[in-house]
């Protein structure tokens, strides 16, 4: 008989300052993804882009998290302990030539690449970045709450796995990182969906098992930007944990009773687990934040 898998999910912020509303609204809703279905929910440092990275963020990741009661499964995974496995994997796609080098200057590229280096030869001793080759194959998948989406990679390009400045990009470290975690379900916000087709096309070429994507909406504020680190916002306040968690419930759709209003943190997710329904959800791209 086939035993059904266990859930195992992931919450994988960048250590680039504080969590922010936006960032505890996804962290929350994997969390109640994984959890209601008696999942594990892994909590991965995505700290490759180095120069991003801010100091004592980490800390102050794991203590939020900690304070709104979303306690993650094992260890914290750290992208930048797992260096060594994407060289390896690097080598192997080299060994393979599914990748090529590449000395475009940002300045020379438009928004597609027109893979000028793929037929050249290149000389290694040039600071170059590594381009997988894409094809005319057309990508389809179905997000659990966005639908289907697909796409044709070469309307982009041969997209880049190691950067220029020896960094490895976002979406090869994440597809390797996934595998090696055992993720088969990722909740993430919906600015992500666009990488997701360059992704899933890595998982086809590195032969991994493909996850399911659930891409939440994105917080907006009152003048429609998107909560994020570029847009200066701020750590989200934790005076008031429980009637934050409220409020990510009511943001959520999950309609938490006004009886809840003065239920603990526990509680409240408890109550979250039980009741979780993401298909409220469903074809929701981005919320706007209610002002305090
Ligand atoms: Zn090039």
């Amino acid at each position: 008989m086939f035993q059904k898998q266990t859930y195992i999910g992931r919450f994988a912020p960048s250590p680039t300052g504080p969590l922010h509303f936006g960032s505890v609204y996804t962290a929350l809703a994997s969390f109640l993804q994984a959890r209601s279905q008696q999942g594990q929910w892994l909590l991965r440092i995505d700290d490759l882009d180095t120069p991003r990275n801010i100091k004592g963020s980490v800390e102050s990741i794991l203590s939020t998290l900690d304070t709104l009661g979303l306690y993650w499964d094992g260890k914290v995974a750290y992208q930048s302990q797992t260096l060594d496995v994407y060289h390896q994997v690097l080598e192997q796609l080299a060994l393979h030539q599914l990748i090529y080098p590449c000395i475009c200057s940002r300045k020379t590229l438009t928004q597609r690449y027109n893979g000028r280096c793929r037929y050249q030869t290149i000389d290694l001793v040039l600071p170059h970045a590594w381009r997988i080759k894409t094809d005319q194959q057309r990508l389809s998948f179905k997000d659990v709450l966005q639908g289907s989406v697909s796409e044709c990679l070469s309307e982009q390009g041969d997209f880049i796995l190691k950067r220029k400045d020896q960094i490895m990009a976002y979406q090869f470290a994440v597809v390797v990182d996934d595998h090696l975690q055992g993720i088969n379900q990722v909740v993430r916000g919906y600015d992500l969906l666009d990488s997701t087709p360059r992704q899933i096309f890595l998982h086809h070429v590195l032969g991994y098992t493909l996850p399911s994507y659930m891409h939440v909406p994105i917080i907006i504020d009152e003048q429609g930007y998107k909560l994020s680190k570029q847009t200066l916002a701020t750590a989200v306040d934790l005076t008031q944990p429980e009637s934050l968690i409220f409020k990510l419930l009511t943001l959520l759709k999950q309609n938490p009773p006004n009886a809840l209003k003065e239920a603990s943190v526990d509680e409240l997710l408890a109550w979250g687990m039980t009741h979780w329904n993401p298909a409220h959800l469903q074809g929701c791209s981005q919320l706007t934040i209610p002002s305090a």
